[in-house]
């Protein structure tokens, strides 16, 4: 096998998810394992994790083909936006569907009505994101609609938090205003609620435990890291996740022989540098160059020189390290938020962009 790659400890994310459901009980949980489980693998994870959630949640619809094919049978919301002429899918594959619009509410009936599957549908509530949904203010005819469709099942009622990890929660209780008053459209109808109402993605579990409702949505907090520096630690979650890998050249360098594309850095004395086999191709973003750092034998060390696609060098001093031992890039003290500074991007793109050529290995205590 490769000698970079990813090992993930399933111990750690059935844990995680377990300190969730402690806090948020009796709110079910929907992990999100889409985006190949924020980079985890979802082929190692979803199967491991099914026992401990009550459905799973993907973005788009070939992720949800993928859970099936995979042999899941919880339910599964593909919560990102879908084309009406991808409904049939959501028949064929008893996918659940996020109900973004009039358009996709017409046309989950029609195939359910045709194809005699009842369609389970999420009408999707836009109360202060402006990506997809009915907006709050122009609900109330969805809602209406909805509830008259005699073919699908609407199983659910949602919506979406833009701001939820931010420690000022003026805006998620707007947000949740809104959400409420499209719920007491049903009241003044006399129409039963839909039975999954939902609006708490990561930062809305660690923030706002008055809108768990009947279901939470985590994300980057099933994986064990906390949306962002300002968010109230709440739940004791860990990272899953360590990304190894191995020296596979050790030389020393001397001033005046600059290392790597472009020339950017060059030693001031002879030093040592050792090359690692993982560059920009498996997610070591390039713009970390020079501002990275690595473990080698619980010490860290400087990444010197642009990063390459398939390699970088680090700067490992006076110190003998040699060809084939072990390097980390990320987990055991280097953290997520650590790769998303030196980049300049957020924890989420860190995980999500770990290569599809770097091996996940799973690992179970
Ligand atoms: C991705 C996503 C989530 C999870 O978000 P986190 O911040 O990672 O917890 C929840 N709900 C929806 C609709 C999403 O798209």
């Amino acid at each position: 096998m490769r000698p970079t790659y990813l090992e993930i400890n399933l111990t750690q994310l059935r844990k995680n998810i377990e300190a969730i459901r402690a806090h948020v009980a009796p709110a079910k949980i929907l992990p999100m394992v889409k985006a190949n489980a924020y980079g985890h693998g979802v082929d190692g994870v979803a199967p491991f994790i099914e026992p401990y959630a009550d459905s799973l949640g993907v973005a788009v619809v070939e992720e949800g083909i993928h859970l099936r094919e995979l042999g899941i049978r919880k339910p599964i919301l593909v919560a990102g936006a879908t084309l009406p002429e991808q409904v049939p899918l959501f028949a064929e594959y008893d996918l659940t569907l996020d109900c973004a619009s009039h358009d996709l509410l017409d046309m989950a009936e029609e195939v359910s009505r045709s194809t005699g599957a009842r369609i389970k549908i999420h009408l999707n509530i836009d109360t202060g994101m402006e990506r997809t949904g009915v907006r709050d203010y122009e609900a109330e005819a969805f809602l209406l609609k909805a509830s008259a469709c005699k073919h699908i099942e609407v199983e659910g009622i949602y919506t979406h938090l833009a701001n939820s990890e931010m420690p000022d929660r003026s805006y998620s209780f707007m947000q949740l205003e809104r959400f409420q008053g499209v719920i007491d459209l049903y009241n003044k109808h006399s129409l039963p609620v839909p039975p999954l109402r939902h609006v708490c993605n990561s930062g809305g579990i660690l923030h706002l435990p008055e809108a768990y409702f009947e279901m939470v949505r985590p994300g980057l907090l099933f994986y064990g890291v906390y949306p962002g520096a300002e968010v109230e630690r709440t739940i004791d979650v860990k990272p899953a996740l360590t990304w190894r890998s191995r020296v596979a050249h050790s030389k020393r360098t001397r001033p005046g022989r600059p290392v790597s594309y472009g020339s950017l850095w060059q030693a001031e004395a002879e030093t040592g540098i050792v090359t690692v086999p993982c560059g920009y191709a498996d997610g070591y973003f390039r713009r970390m160059t020079n501002r990275a750092r690595v473990l080698i034998g619980q010490k860290e060390y400087p990444q010197v020189g642009r990063i390459c696609m398939d390699h970088f060098m680090v700067d490992v001093g006076e110190d003998d390290i040699r060809v084939g031992d072990e390097v980390i890039l990320l987990g055991e003290g280097i953290r997520a938020e650590d790769l998303a500074q030196w980049t300049g991007t957020a924890e989420y793109e860190v995980l999500t962009d770990i290569g599809a050529r770097v091996p996940r290995v799973y690992v179970n205590e």
